[in-house]
């Protein structure tokens, strides 16, 4: 059999917190092989949110701090701009970067800073029961919209990276999934060109990774997996949105 997946030598030994069938985990490892990859651990810094990646940096080898909820990207910027030589990159959930943190992560965006974002979206507030987040889907349910995201009541999914998308600082933006070995390819490569992109100077790059959480979307591992590939990509295709 043909090994396709295996723990990089930037992750630490730590059992994670994440439940069975989380995207995080996946994620976490594809950042640690990308930053192995292009020889650039010792000078990474990671900004990891506060959400259910809030303890990531028992988890990766690289220097990683910590913002306050949705400020990664202001943190970032301080950081990018003190010391231009480091490769920094925040770590953000939707509820830390598309919610509280809309204003920051707009206004970094447009600004073009050179860094580097993986905006982890799986369309609920994890971390703290599994409320409606603004990327929940239309008909999707959660704590606080039992019945599903009603459109009338609730107003529409924000589509965060069409939205950056249109700003001239942004140099690129792909949305990707981890919901099988061919998504999870296709994400690492996409976040090693926005690491690449970074290197180069060329500006602001985020991937959105559409990660399940089969604890509040309240289905097995499997049939989380499933629905995004049957549901979730069919609504939020995947892709290349900007690539400058
Ligand atoms: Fe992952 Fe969801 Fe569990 Fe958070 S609540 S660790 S996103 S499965
Ligand atoms: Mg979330």
């Amino acid at each position: 059999m043909k090994e396709i997946y295996k723990k990089s030598n930037i992750l630490t030994d730590a059992i994670t917190h994440y439940c069975p069938g989380c995207g995080h985990g996946i994620i976490h490892n594809l950042v640690c092989e990308v930053v192995e990859e292009l020889g650039i651990m010792e000078k990474t810094i990671a900004i990891a949110p506060v959400g259910c990646a809030v303890l990531a940096y028992d988890y990766w080898k690289f220097d990683t701090t910590e913002a306050a909820h949705g400020r990664p990207l202001a943190v970032a910027t301080g950081i990018k701009r003190a010391r231009p030589e480091l490769i920094v990159f925040t770590y953000q959930g939707d509820g830390d970067l598309a919610a509280i943190g809309t204003a920051e992560t707009v206004h970094a965006a447009n600004r073009g800073e050179n860094v580097t974002v993986i905006f982890v979206n799986n369309g609920v507030y994890g971390m703290t029961g599994g409320q409606m987040a603004p990327t929940t889907l239309l008909s999707q349910k959660t704590a606080t919209c039992i019945n599903g995201r009603n459109a009338k009541r609730d107003g529409y999914p924000l589509k965060v990276s069409e939205m950056l998308a249109v700003l001239d600082g942004v140099c690129y933006i792909e949305r990707t999934s981890v919901h099988n070995p061919g998504a999870v390819i296709k994400t690492k490569k996409a976040i090693k060109k926005a690491f690449q992109n970074q290197i180069e100077k060329k500006g602001f790059s985020m991937v959105e990774v559409i990660s399940q959480c089969p604890t509040y979307w309240g289905l097995s591992p499997v049939e989380a997996v499933e629905k995004i590939e049957k549901d979730i990509i069919k609504k939020v295709p995947l892709g290349v949105i900007k690539d400058v």
